[in-house]
């Protein structure tokens, strides 16, 4: 039986800024996503600086200086629909049914998730929650009950294959029994997934998922992702401070929330 003992993290995609040429305005940050956000930003005030060249009669002001400083003044105030234009995509696997159940409550993301229904789960693998630790006497718990569950959906999956064989369709033969076995599965089964999200939504689930109240898994996905983030796009995320709390919890906290 094969363990997945934490969550592998891949930024798939992030945007590439282009610009528009007819405007004389430039950012100081290269990166896609701040850029963006702060053009749009400014395109609501016409803070483009007075020789940028927009068409009609409108009189542009210079706003603030650098990218920094203006996505920081942008929290500060909370117009966080500006942040909604930066989006990146993220490829997780090694992570449990239970986490993706609760990450799919994040209705501003897209998501593209591994079939059951499709997909043979005849070897699957499983999460090992973070509080089990391993060769305690819960682990075997819970790797015979893992096991188990592995056996039955093999000895379901056949009866059910045997059941349906005058389905006349093989995909829809294949279909009926995996989505019938597959109800036997345990929320540790592993499954992989896709999440395209604005900057806002990856906030959100930041704040809500990396807090003290959030469940261990996904706490520990929200930091793998704040890593990725912070990197990316310091001016977007960079407020985010990983703390330890006095019990040895790592958790997420900003002094701008809800933005
Ligand atoms: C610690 C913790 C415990 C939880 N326990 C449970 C539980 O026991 N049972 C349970 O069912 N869920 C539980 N949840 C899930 C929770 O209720 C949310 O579904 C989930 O966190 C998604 O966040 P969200 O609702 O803020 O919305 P998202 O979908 O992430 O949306 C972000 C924001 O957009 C706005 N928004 C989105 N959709 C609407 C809408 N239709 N109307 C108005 N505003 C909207 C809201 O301001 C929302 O905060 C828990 C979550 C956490 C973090």
């Amino acid at each position: 039986m094969h363990i997945f003992r934490e969550a592998k993290v891949t930024l798939l995609a992030r945007q590439e800024y282009l610009g528009a040429p007819h405007i004389r305005w430039e950012s100081d940050t290269d990166v896609p996503g701040q850029e963006l956000a702060e053009f749009a930003g400014r395109l609501c005030y016409l803070s483009f600086g007075a020789d940028a060249g927009l068409e009609g009669g409108h009189r542009l002001i210079a706003g603030r200086t650098t990218n920094r400083e203006y996505l920081d003044n942008i929290r500060t105030v909370r117009h966080g629909s500006v942040l909604e234009h930066a989006v990146w995509s993220f490829l997780f696997e090694g992570v449990s049914r239970a986490l993706t159940h609760e990450l799919v409550r994040h209705r501003h993301f897209s998501y593209s998730q591994l079939s059951q229904r499709y997909v043979d789960e005849s070897e699957v693998a499983f999460v090992l929650p973070p509080e089990i630790e391993e060769g305690s006497e819960a682990f075997e718990i819970w790797r015979r009950s893992c096991e188990r569950a592995l056996d039955d959906y093999r000895a379901l999956l056949s009866r059910i294959e045997a059941q349906v064989e005058d389905e006349p369709k093989a995909t829809m033969r294949r279909k009926r029994a995996r989505q019938t076995a597959r109800s036997v599965l345990p929320n540790a089964t592993e499954t992989k997934i896709v999440v395209t999200g604005n900057a806002r939504a990856w906030r959100h689930f930041l704040e809500l998922r990396g807090s003290a109240s959030a469940e261990a898994e996904i706490r520990t996905l929200a930091l793998a992702v704040l890593d990725v983030l912070r990197q990316e796009a310091p001016h977007l995320f960079g407020d985010y401070r990983v703390v330890e709390q006095p019990n040895g919890l790592r958790v997420i906290e900003t002094d701008y929330p809800g933005v």
